[in-house]
């Protein structure tokens, strides 16, 4: 059967096609809004660009911009033109986008100017044909080469299992994975969110969040676009313009740091969000005491879901009935949800154990890596979180605890394998662990613990700033701490429990 994601998004476009798509009231220079009507011709636009630049259907498209209108522009004309959109973190180093590029094999990068003359030597090692810019205000040669376009391509034929995206997310083995998602995937979990967060034309999505990553790109702006309504755009979170911009809001979505900090001040009260509709929260727990405390100062519970890059959203609390702290709520329609045991089977309920989700917002797997992909697919096609839950007797999911040992800081994913690889191969170090602990600000932020080869030197501050050469900031363990060997269990393996809780306070 036929289905692009691009024709759903404009058929759920508002009849009135003069009302406003997108605002970005934060911008200093260039264009600060776009109609639907807008949007759909300069989709169109970059779609075309595209196709005359001789990219064909599945190649795929790679990106590393700052967030802007014009970006979203660009995934909307991918979609429409059949491409594979792959947006990269902005904070990503040239050896990350290296890899990525090398991985993926774009036909197209679009980069901020600054970063053209990297790019082009990743292009130029990688085969990737084209180059085009994209700055935060919208200029570069995309935007140049876009407006020169008089004849529209038509929307690209595609089917359900047509790639739409492809998102990079690392693993234990420290090196990414692309998942692959397709046009039938974003659309399931867009309609389901959509429908069950009930948005209609009348709302103003307020949106801080990055659009490199599935809940600012994903969630948000297909909520917002499958049904018609306004989004104000601000380049990041800054806590100040939020609550300048919260009173012409109805929805607020943010990743728990975002709620921290705008707790993190007086003027922040019910007043100032009495006229709002909802507030969500994913990416990373939220904690019980800032649901609460919301809850108390402005008499709105935060609305808790949860999901992750290779499903797209998998439960989330009702819109309507009790929102439970702790909780990520119930599994979205037509999402299947189980826990089991280590050998596999289905757990009572009640019982902890991994996750596992079915359903049709599941990912097809990852980029030619079909080996890793068998591995991460149970049975039955259910795909294996690595997240460890348990289902309570009204049917409420509670994270309790994630077996990849992933880290989340500031609502970003860090794999300490990845960290450990780089300080591991420092000359000076024999072995290291990276763990989370509790950071006040970023939820949880990553301290490396490092064993140092007999007679070496080397000081945390020299490590840290190795590191961050290298990697992006947030990535990079706030703190090193050098010991004389690592706690191990009888089968070797590194008790990264007893190190969590040693350097629990390092961060507070
Ligand atoms: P990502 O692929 O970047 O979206 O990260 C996915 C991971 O984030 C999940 O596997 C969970 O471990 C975590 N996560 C997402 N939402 C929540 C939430 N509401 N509470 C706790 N952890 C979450």
């Amino acid at each position: 059967m036929p289905f692009s994601l691009y024709t759903l998004i404009e058929a759920s476009f508002p009849a009135d096609r003069r009302r406003i798509a997108i605002e970005v009231p934060d911008r200093s220079r260039g264009r600060t809004s776009w109609t639907y009507g807008e949007l759909a011709s300069a989709a169109a636009r970059a779609s075309t660009l595209l196709g005359n630049l001789g990219l064909e259907k599945g190649d795929r498209v790679a990106v590393q911009v700052e967030k802007s209108p014009e970006a979203l522009i660009l995934y909307l004309g991918c979609l429409r033109g059949g491409f594979v959109f792959l947006p990269m973190n902005t904070a990503y180093r040239p050896d990350e986008v290296d890899y990525l590029v090398g991985n993926a094999e774009p036909a197209a990068i679009v980069c901020d100017p600054t970063r053209d003359a990297e790019m082009r030597d990743i292009a130029a090692r990688h085969g990737t044909r084209h180059v085009l810019t994209l700055d935060p205000e919208g200029n570069g040669s995309f935007a140049e080469e876009a407006a020169k376009v008089l004849e529209a391509r038509p929307v690209a034929a595609c089917v359900s299992n047509d790639l739409a995206a492809i998102l990079y997310t690392s693993g234990t083995t420290g090196k990414p994975k692309g998942a692959m998602l397709s046009h039938g995937n974003l659309a399931a979990n867009g309609i389901a969110l959509r429908d069950s967060w009930r948005f209609t034309d009348e709302d103003i999505l307020l949106h801080a969040l990055p659009i490199f990553h599935a809940h600012g790109l994903f969630v948000a702006c297909h909520c917002a676009l499958l049904s018609g309504a306004r989004m104000i755009w601000l380049g990041r979170f800054d806590r100040a313009e939020v609550l300048r911009q919260l009173p012409r809001a109805t929805v607020f979505m943010g990743v728990p740091t975002f709620y921290v900090r705008l707790l993190d001040g007086g003027d922040f009260d019910a007043g100032v969000v009495s006229h709002m509709r909802l507030f969500t929260s994913g990416s990373a727990p939220l904690l019980a005491e800032t649901f609460e405390e919301f809850k108390a100062r402005t008499g709105k519970a935060i609305l808790e879901r949860y999901g992750m890059t290779e499903t797209g959203m998998n439960t989330s609390n009702p819109y309507d009935g009790e929102r439970r702290a702790g909780t990520v709520g119930f599994p979205l329609p037509d999402v299947e949800l189980r826990v089991t045991g280590d050998d596999g089977r289905e757990l009572p309920q009640g019982d902890v154990g991994g996750l596992e989700v079915r359903g049709p917002n599941v990912f097809g797997g990852y980029w030619r890596m079909p080996e890793k992909t068998a591995e991460e697919f149970a049975e039955g096609g259910w795909f294996r979180t690595g997240d460890v839950a348990k289902i309570d007797a009204d049917g409420y999911v509670h994270l309790v605890g994630r077996a990849k040992d992933l880290i989340i800081s500031g609502g970003f994913n860090v794999y300490p394998k990845e960290i450990e690889t780089l300080i591991d191969e420092m000359p000076e170090v024999d072995e290291s662990a990276i763990v989370g602990v509790p950071h006040r600000d970023f939820g949880e932020a990553g301290v490396a613990v490092v064993v140092l080869r007999r007679g070496q030197t080397l000081d945390e501050a020299t490590l840290i700033g190795r590191l961050k050469s290298v990697i992006a900031n947030y990535k990079v363990p706030k703190h090193a701490f050098f010991v004389e060997t690592l706690p191990r269990n009888t089968m070797g393996k590194v008790q990264k429990n007893l190190l969590r809780e040693t350097y629990a306070d390092a961060c507070r």
